[in-house]
């Protein structure tokens, strides 16, 4: 019933959304030989009849109002349930948390990015549904990367829109590798995406993508491809290379990519991470400010009661700025520009 529905329409995130809390695991084979599989409501795996090495979990709608990626991953699943488009390799398509793109908001309590790694497990336990929801989605990405074929590659793209504005409209957030070099083609690909600049974090981190790096060994990346909009009024045209460069990977038909030069990166390294202590913390810049808008030297950031803190170095750069934020978490990370020519594989 559902398998001659989701034939006939493609439309997995419809039925998503309609069963937000949980979908029964079922499975069916398109008369392509597609092998298809729902695991849970947001949750669908993909294995074509022949498979190269690549496995890919594509994720979106992390924070449930950030619609351009949800609706480019939902197209990219209607298009393969309906034939339109024949799969290359291994697929799991994640949409992160329907409860709250149901209710168009980032999160019903808690921001899932920051509960993976079994940062859901921790504190007061698997209290929320955001916090059960991030323990079930890296239960689905272990059975997926669990593949006895070898040898295999991993990756995933956790795709989101930024709340802000960015001076750099498409950035990708690059997890943190404990000193492994960073890789020239996964750079390459994401200016295939038309991502042009990347942050290096320096640590550890809760989100889903350095869950993947870390845990899977998984090239994986945080890529905000523009501002949050409502569903309907993004400009897909926006988001045309990144679908294209995607769904070329999925397909197998990627054309070989200009080779890696640093004059088309804006490389950031992360400089240090402003967190919140006191509620009197307070922002000194205008509340639409852009994500890497830089100021010069010795200008007042932000106050924390008796704290200021001022820009240290030249070309320093804020991103992801936020008071709203609980005590003790990030309000700002300040980021500085970084050369990484002779630290690529
Ligand atoms: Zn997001």
């Amino acid at each position: 019933m559902i398998a001659q529905q989701l034939r006939d329409s493609g439309e997995f995130l419809a039925l998503t959304l309609a069963h937000p809390d949980g979908l029964s695991p079922c499975h069916f084979t398109l008369s392509n030989g597609t092998h298809v599989e729902i695991w849970d409501t947001g949750v669908i795996y993909f294995q074509p009849p022949q498979y190269g090495q690549h496995d890919i979990v594509l994720s979106c709608g992390i924070h449930g109002n950030e619609t351009a990626p949800i609706e480019l991953c939902a197209d990219i699943v209607r298009d393969i349930l309906t034939e339109k488009l024949l799969l290359a390799e291994r697929l799991l398509v994640l949409f992160g948390n329907p409860a709250a793109i149901n209710l168009g908001k980032r999160e019903v309590t808690e921001n899932l990015n920051r509960l993976f790694s079994g940062h859901h497990s921790k504190g007061a336990g698997l209290i929320n549904a955001e916090r059960q929801r991030a323990k079930a989605l890296e239960i689905y990405v272990s059975r997926f990367y669990q593949h006895t074929e070898q040898p295999r590659q991993r990756y995933l793209y956790d795709l989101h829109t930024a709340i802000r504005g960015s001076r750099f409209e498409k950035f990708a957030v690059y997890p943190y590798l404990h000193g492994q070099p960073w890789r020239k083609q996964q750079l390459e690909f994401l200016a295939a995406c038309d991502v042009h600049t990347v942050l290096l974090m320096q640590s550890a981190a809760s989100t889903f993508s350095y869950y993947a790096s870390n845990a899977h060994g998984a090239d994986a990346f945080t890529i905000e491809l523009g501002k949050v909009r409502p569903f309907g009024q993004n400009d897909m045209r926006r988001f045309a290379q990144a679908n294209t460069t995607l769904r070329a990977l999925l397909t197998a038909t990627l054309p070989e990519l200009p080779a890696f030069e640093s004059i088309d990166f804006n490389i950031y390294d992360v400089y240090r991470a402003i967190n919140k202590q006191t509620q009197d913390f307070k922002l000194h810049f205008a509340d639409d400010v852009e994500n890497f808008t830089s100021y010069p030297i010795g200008t007042l950031l932000a106050t924390d009661g008796d704290i200021e803190y001022r820009v240290e170095r030249e070309g320093e750069a804020l991103i992801f700025p936020n008071a709203k934020v609980a005590i003790g978490q990030r309000a700002i990370l300040m980021v500085v520009p970084k050369s990484i020519t002779a630290h690529l594989k």
